[in-house]
């Protein structure tokens, strides 16, 4: 059975829902994931802010015209009277129950709550219309299967214990709609997988049920070579390894989720990037196979602070990196990059909730420099020594440009550099046109 996963712009108007259906139905079973409607969760969080901010009139003033969009929408998607009543009926208790919220206390676990109805919404409107098409499909309930353990890691076991209960109590349907992004953690309470994180329940259910193939359909005709937001002539790569999505992805490449891969990757399950726009496009493959002598991609990864410790007194010495990255660990704060010379060491960070807190215990071991709003350019592909120039290559194209880091030997698929964010562009277009444009 294959899982597909289509994303906020691919149900983004009832026009798409459509097309989505008419993608998804050709004969064969499978699981369809959908995320919420485009702009969905960023409302649902705009409401906590107002709820957060005690402000029950800013958030009706949300729900309110986020039921006025909604109820335009179901206008447009069912043909059917009746099916046009169910619909608005349920849109009518959902945002009564946003309503609700205004009421009474406001915590993370009304946040929690709230943040996963774009979800529920989204997936119970096309599970109507595919009723009132008269398709074999019926809605799974995500909060039903998918859960996090103790340490907020998905719990595989449980879920694909659970989700094989919803399945066989739902025997012979073609399409099995559920929705992405929601769960719930080891204590039973609503919860989700992060911003963007609909592919991570994708992977996770193809993991679970061993799936033949993971799709991801997006708005893009695959991973580009280089992020399209910020460069031009970007073009879509044909195929991935794991280890390279997973550097892309983690590193700023936005059309994938950066957990997404390792499920796929440890089930040995190929992942498809799809457009939902141009649904013939052949899209990136991502599997175990590598393309040989080939840099494939670059990305981008923003809000990365730089700290250098310099002790010509204790870096020779034994220990010193083992005390330096205990601090770093001891505030759970991972790190990206590492650079070692003889008198010092220099470390990037995503996280700064502890900044403070670490430069205060590195002090003890020496000099403290922290060089805020960096970025991490990584330039992906087979970077296997063997392959000699290759980083030669991706550092000539950054010539002119400040760097601050580089990384690499860490893995065969990697090279980054720690540059300023206000460089960012340049060094995008820059490696475009050297490595991939031949200009
Ligand atoms: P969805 O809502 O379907 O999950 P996302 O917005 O999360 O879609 O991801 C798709 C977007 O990712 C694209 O529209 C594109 O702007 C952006 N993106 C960033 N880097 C890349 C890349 N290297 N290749 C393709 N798309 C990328
Ligand atoms: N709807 C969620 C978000 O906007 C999850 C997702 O789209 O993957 O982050
Ligand atoms: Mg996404």
């Amino acid at each position: 059975m294959k899982v597909l996963k289509f994303g906020g712009t691919s149900v983004g108007t009832p026009q798409r829902m459509k097309d989505v259906v008419k993608l998804i139905s050709d004969g064969e079973q499978k699981i369809v994931v959908l995320s919420a409607m485009s702009g969905t969760t960023n409302s649902l969080l705009e409401i906590c802010d107002y709820l957060y901010k005690k402000n029950p009139e800013g958030a009706y003033e949300v729900i309110n015209s986020m039921e006025k969009k909604y109820k335009k929408h179901i206008a447009e998607l069912y043909t059917t009277d009746e099916y046009k009543t169910i619909t608005l009926e349920f849109i009518k208790q959902e945002f009564d129950y946003l309503r609700s919220f205004a009421k009474g206390i406001f915590t993370m676990f009304e946040e929690k709550i709230i943040v996963g109805q774009g979800e529920i919404i989204s997936t119970n409107m096309v599970a109507n219309y595919m009723a009132e098409q008269g398709y074999n499909s019926c809605l799974i309930p995500a909060l039903e299967f998918m859960r996090t353990d103790k340490n907020g890691e998905p719990d595989l076991e449980y879920i694909s214990k659970k989700l094989k209960v919803q399945l066989e109590e739902n025997p012979d349907k073609e399409i099995y709609i559920t929705q992405g992004f929601i769960c719930r953690n080891a204590y039973g309470e609503v919860d989700n997988l992060q911003r963007g994180g609909s592919d991570y329940t994708a992977s996770l259910i193809g993991a679970a049920i061993g799936a033949s193939e993971i799709q991801i359909w997006t708005d893009i005709d695959g991973m580009h070579n280089n992020d399209p937001r910020f460069v031009d002539k970007t073009s879509p790569i044909g195929h991935l390894h794991f280890e390279e999505a997973a550097e892309l992805a983690y590193f700023g490449a936005k059309i994938l989720h950066p957990t997404c891969v390792q499920p796929a990757k440890f089930a040995g399950i190929p992942v498809k990037l799809l457009n939902t726009m141009a649904p013939e496009a052949p899209g990136t493959v991502i599997s175990n196979e590598t393309e040989k002598n080939k840099i494939k991609a670059v990305a981008a990864k923003d809000n990365i602070t730089a700290i250098r410790i310099t002790s010509s007194r204790m870096l020779l010495a034994y220990g010193f990196l083992r005390k330096v990255f205990d601090i770093f660990e001891s505030y759970k704060t991972s790190i990206d990059m590492v650079c070692t010379a003889e008198v010092g060491v220099s470390v990037s960070i995503d996280n700064t909730n502890h900044l403070s807190a670490i430069v205060d215990e590195l002090k003890k071991f020496g000099h403290v420099e922290v060089d805020k709003d960096m970025c991490i350019i990584c330039v992906v592909g087979d970077l296997d020594p063997d392959n000699v120039g290759f980083e030669a290559q991706a550092t000539n194209a950054l010539a002119g440009i400040p760097v601050r880091m580089i990384s690499y030997g860490g893995s065969n698929h990697n090279i980054s550099f720690l540059i300023h964010e206000s460089d960012k562009k340049k060094a995008l277009q820059s490696l475009s046109d050297h490595l991939f444009n031949n200009k």
